[in-house]
C-alpha cells in the first residue's frame, strides 16, 4: 500500500514538474516575440525561480498524489465522472466555487504572510523576483507552497466536481499563476479596463503587488480586495 501511495505522490510530482517546465516555457518564448528583451539581465534570477517551483511541484504533487490514490482506491473524493449525477448548471457553478474557495484560502494566506516575521519566513522567496518573470509562478518558499498545495485537495473531498471541470479548474490556475507574473498584460484593455476587469485579476492587478507589497493580495478576483480596502488600481505599463 505504502509502495503504491509513494508511486501517486511520485507520478504527480512529475505531472505537475513538466505542467510547470511546459507552460512556463511557453509563456517564457511567448514573452521573447511580444516584449522582446524584457527579462534581459534576469538569468540567475530565473534559475532561482525554476530551482524554487521545481521544489514547490514536490510539495504541490504529494498531497495531491495521496488524494488521487485515495480516489481511485477507495473513492475518497467527490469528483465525479458521470455527467449526470448532478444537474448541469452545476459545471460552471462549481468551478466559480472552487476558484472561489481557493481565492478566498489565497487572500487571507498572503495577508498574513505580509506580516513581516512571516513575511522573512515564508515569502520573501516569491518577492525575491524584481520584477516577476513566467518562470516565477510556483517560486516559493517550501511554507507558501505548502498553503497552497493543500487547497485543491481538500476541495474535492468536500465539494462535488466533475473531473472535466477540476481539469478546467486547474488549467485556470496554472495559466494565471503564470500570465500573472509574466511582466506584461496579455488580456486585451477592453477587458482588464471593463466592468468586469474591476473584478478580475490578471497581470496588471499583481503587478502592482510586486511593486508596492502592501496591497492587491488577491488571487483571481478582487473581490476580497475591494471589500477590506487593499485594491490600488492596476499597474501602469
Ligand atoms: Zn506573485
Ligand atoms: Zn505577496
Amino acid at each position: 500500500m505504502l509502495a503504491t501511495i509513494g508511486l501517486s505522490a511520485v507520478a504527480m510530482t512529475t505531472i505537475v514538474g513538466l505542467r510547470y517546465l511546459l507552460a512556463s516555457g511557453a509563456f517564457a518564448w511567448a514573452t521573447k516575440y511580444k516584449r522582446p528583451g524584457l527579462y534581459r539581465g534576469l538569468s540567475s534570477q530565473i534559475k532561482r525561480e525554476i530551482g524554487w517551483s521545481l521544489f514547490s511541484a514536490a510539495i504541490y504533487g504529494i498531497p495531491a498524489g495521496i488524494i488521487a490514490w485515495g480516489w481511485q482506491q477507495y473513492g475518497w473524493t467527490r469528483i465525479y465522472e458521470d455527467w449526470a449525477a448532478y444537474p448541469l448548471w452545476y459545471l460552471p457553478l462549481s468551478v466559480l466555487l472552487y476558484l472561489f474557495a481557493h481565492d478566498t484560502w489565497f487572500y487571507w494566506t498572503h495577508r498574513w504572510m505580509h506580516i513581516p516575521r512571516w513575511f522573512r519566513l515564508a515569502h520573501a522567496v516569491h518577492h525575491a523576483s524584481r520584477p516577476p518573470t513566467a518562470w516565477a509562478a510556483m517560486s516559493f518558499h517550501p511554507i507558501e507552497a505548502l498553503t497552497g498545495a493543500i487547497v485543491i485537495p481538500f476541495l474535492v473531498l468536500l465539494i462535488p466536481i466533475h473531473v472535466s471541470m477540476l481539469g478546467l479548474v486547474l488549467t485556470i490556475m496554472t495559466v494565471m499563476g503564470i500570465t500573472n507574473h509574466m511582466g506584461w498584460e496579455i488580456f486585451p484593455r477592453w477587458l482588464v479596463h471593463s466592468h468586469l476587469g474591476h473584478w478580475l485579476i490578471t497581470a496588471s492587478h499583481h503587478q502592482r503587488h510586486h511593486e508596492r507589497y502592501q496591497c492587491n493580495y488577491g488571487l483571481y478576483f478582487r473581490f476580497w480586495d475591494h471589500l477590506c480596502g487593499t485594491d490600488r488600481g492596476l499597474s501602469e505599463p
